[in-house]
């Protein structure tokens, strides 16, 4: 099996089109596909077009901002109806939040003395929904920073200029958004959240506590250590395992669509219980 169920479009911060994610994804031989954009589900149909073209496997997906013990953390919802109406108002909650995050952001820029980021931002952003990613782009783009990873650490985040927090919803009702659309809600790349071990396992522990299903074992960027961690944990918490790149098609960024390690324990694989 080879499965890719974290990937972006240009729906969320992705720089390609639904349908030229799917279309990669075809080459690189996966069998099982999914589409996770930020807070939106814009992109499937589109996204299922083509898949049905190819006679590619899509799962339904999305990838919801929530908020635990301070930090924005990330829940992929996956085998999603993505019509129901519980999932769409949650999501719809979270681009509200978004919208009125990127006013406050752009307006802390402005009293960095960087103007009219909003319009940048959005043309950027093609009229689709704001993220952080696109004032990123802004920021390069001027001339601030010369790539994504100075831009978010001298930008965007913390108390650094455009660093805005946003009070995102809590584990149980994400979960529910999700699990009352049928889906499996997962933690998306539990290791990069500048997390200490032990916070990550009681953040796993909480999450299986609120009913969540499982977390992203592999990922582009996980390291053997961190494979066979996450792989040790998903025993220790019953959580079910998943796979995915984190693709979003950026310029210069080495992460590919497909391009994964195995799931260790094939047995506790998300993909069996969609
Ligand atoms: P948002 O969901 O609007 O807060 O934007 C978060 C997105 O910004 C993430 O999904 C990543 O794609 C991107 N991002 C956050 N931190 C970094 C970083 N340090 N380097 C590159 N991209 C980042
Ligand atoms: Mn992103
Ligand atoms: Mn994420
Ligand atoms: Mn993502």
């Amino acid at each position: 099996m080879k499965a890719d169920l974290h990937n972006h479009s240009y729906f969320s911060d992705g720089f390609l089109s639904p349908k030229e994610v799917v279309r990669l994804a075809n080459d690189a031989g996966c069998n099982l596909f999914s589409l996770t954009d930020h807070d939106t589900t814009d992109g499937i149909l589109e996204a299922q077009l083509e898949a049905d073209k190819l006679g590619l496997n899509l799962v339904n997906g999305v990838e919801i901002s929530a908020f635990w013990r301070n930090s924005a953390i990330h829940i992929v919802g996956l085998g999603i109806d993505i019509d129901n109406d519980m999932l769409q108002t949650g999501l719809e909650f979270n681009q509200n939040l978004r919208e009125a995050r990127a006013e406050r952001i752009a307006l802390d820029l402005w009293r960095s003395g960087i103007k009219d980021a909003l319009e940048k931002a959005k043309k950027i952003s093609g009229g689709h929904m704001l993220t952080r990613t696109h004032f990123a782009q802004m920021l390069i783009e001027d001339g601030y920073c010369k790539d994504m990873k100075s831009v978010f650490r001298r930008y965007l985040t913390g108390k650094k200029p455009g660093g805005v927090r946003v009070e995102w919803k809590s584990f149980d009702e994400i979960i529910n958004w999700i699990q009352s659309a049928g889906g499996k809600a997962l933690i998306a790349h539990p290791f990069r959240y500048r997390m200490t071990h032990t916070k990550i396992k009681k953040m796993l522990n909480e999450f299986k506590d609120a009913n969540g299903d499982a977390f992203e074992v592999v990922n582009a960027n996980s390291t053997e250590q961190e494979i066979s961690l996450g792989n040790e944990w998903s025993e220790n918490f019953d959580l079910l395992t998943s796979i995915g790149s984190d693709f979003h098609g950026w310029p210069n960024q080495r992460v590919q669509i497909g391009n994964l390690a195995d799931l260790p324990n094939n047995s506790r694989a998300i993909w069996s219980y969609l």
